[in-house]
């Protein structure tokens, strides 16, 4: 059995595997590049937020689990002077444009503000993802509760070909508690208590067992609830895939690819690698569709002009790739305003979920990516038609216009690169594989 080698067309993608693996051939080195560029490096969070839905019993103690903070003063003087500037400019202005703790309708995460005092300054460079030992009651009560978001509302899907339902989605929305914020989750009330892992199967199955795989006998759900799981199977699928490639052997204490790693947790479940290559897909297709958008808030955001080529060339190669996804095909139908907002409802509380992460490392990196997924479905599903060339600086330019600010465009393109590397990890594998099966 080949556990790592995907072949064909990738569910609710316009692309098969082979063709994400080459643009990701041609992606990766200038990807690599760009997040070395230091206003790709440094990223400012907040890991000392409260869990909002329950009592984290505290910090994961392991070494591996700490994030080295960088001083302000290292970072460029240009951003300083940026978001400096931006104070002023924002302390006149009724609304922020850019990052506060206010969700904006167009906003599919909740987002920190990058002028809070709260917050750290991190080098992502000096702090991988990769394995921390984070595991247990408490990583395990946080997919959960993510998973659980998938819970939109429990209506049966109605087929339109079957049956006298006209047009549509196939989703019939029904407000949930998740729609007011915390309720979703505060009101589930099994969140609270643990959850044994050899129960997790069960608890999963029930939870998206609607949603899973094509083999699925109730595959028939509709396209947003289908992404809405992929996107977020496949995060945590790119989360394994860095754990496992960057793995801690705890007799030698080398970190190296571990092989068996792999294969339990991704390679023996071809639907989690399929969302993998589905979640880079999504992001994929952000990129090529806002690139001048991107680059405008780039520039915009004091980023440097090396940085600004860099990102523009990286577009130009994206623009160049065949079509990935068809985001016209998502929202499209009678329910689609309701349908987005509760898409969106679930999203902002997985946003908000970040904050229960017992690990530092762990919670740095899942919120950067959950704010970058966020970004992306913000640029693919906030507005339509050309691209809006708005800024954080000119708000004023069209009221309408969506707003990036300099840490969406950070959690965008670093996710971007985490899921790149995922995928190139995988060809990594791939060889790992064979060589161990030559050597049988
Ligand atoms: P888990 O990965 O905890 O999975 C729980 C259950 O979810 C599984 O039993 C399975 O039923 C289901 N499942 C697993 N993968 C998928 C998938 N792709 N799609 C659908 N269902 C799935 N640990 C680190 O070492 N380093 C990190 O950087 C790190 N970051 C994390 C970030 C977040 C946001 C969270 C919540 C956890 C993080 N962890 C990290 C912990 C890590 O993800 C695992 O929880 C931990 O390694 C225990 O793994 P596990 O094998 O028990 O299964």
């Amino acid at each position: 059995q080949n556990y790592c080698k995907p072949t064909g067309q990738i569910h609710d993608a316009c692309c098969d595997y082979e063709t994400v693996e080459s643009v990701n051939h041609d992606l990766f080195d200038r990807l690599h590049h760009l997040v070395e560029q230091p206003y790709f490096r440094y990223h400012k969070v907040d890991l000392a937020k409260e869990c909002p839905f329950w009592e984290e019993d505290g910090s994961c103690m392991n070494r591996a689990c700490g994030v080295e903070t960088t001083d302000e003063e290292h970072t460029p003087e240009a951003w300083r002077s940026y978001t400096l500037g931006k104070l002023n400019h924002t302390s006149s202005q009724t609304s922020s444009p850019a990052g506060c703790n206010e969700i904006s309708d167009s906003d599919f995460c909740v987002l920190e503000d990058e002028l809070d005092s709260e917050g750290v300054y991190v080098d992502l460079l000096e702090n991988p993802e990769r394995f921390t030992g984070y595991a247990g009651h408490s990583s395990a009560r946080v997919w959960k509760a993510i998973y659980e978001e998938n819970c939109f509302a429990p209506v049966p899907f109605i087929d339109p070909s079957r049956s006298t339902f006209e047009g549509g989605s196939g989703f019939a929305h029904v407000p949930t508690s998740s729609s007011s914020g915390l309720g979703g989750l505060g009101g589930g009330g099994g969140l609270g208590g643990g959850l044994a892992m050899g129960g997790w199967g069960e608890a999963e199955k029930r939870l998206m067992g609607s949603l899973a795989g094509p083999k699925d006998p109730t595959e028939e759900v509709c396209l947003e609830k289908r992404v809405f799981y992929r996107v977020i199977s496949g995060l945590h699928a790119s989360i394994s895939v860095h754990i496992c490639d960057d793995y801690l052997d705890q007799q030698t204490g080398e970190w190296a690819p571990n092989l068996d790693c792999f294969i339990t947790r991704i390679g023996q479940h071809p639907e989690r690698l399929e969302n993998m290559y589905f979640t880079y897909v999504l992001l994929l297709r952000a990129l090529a569709r806002s690139g001048p958008q991107l680059v405008q808030t780039l520039q915009d955001t004091a980023g440097e002009q090396e940085t600004r080529d860099r990102l523009a060339g990286l577009v130009k190669v994206a623009n160049g790739c065949p079509s990935t996804f068809d985001e016209k095909s998502m929202f499209s139908g009678k329910e689609a305003q309701l349908l987005k907002d509760e898409f969106k409802d679930h999203f902002r509380n997985v946003s908000r979920i970040m904050d229960c992460v017992g690990c530092d490392k762990c919670r740095l990196w899942g919120k950067l990516q959950v704010t970058g997924l966020g970004t992306a479905l913000k640029l693919l599903f906030s507005y339509d038609g050309a691209s809006p060339l708005s800024s954080p600086l000119r708000p004023d330019l069209d009221p309408q216009a969506v707003v990036l600010s300099r840490s969406e465009l950070v959690a965008f393109v670093n996710t971007l690169h985490r899921l790149s590397e995922s995928l190139a990890a995988v060809d990594k594998f791939r060889m790992l594989w064979a060589k161990r099966n030559f050597r049988e």
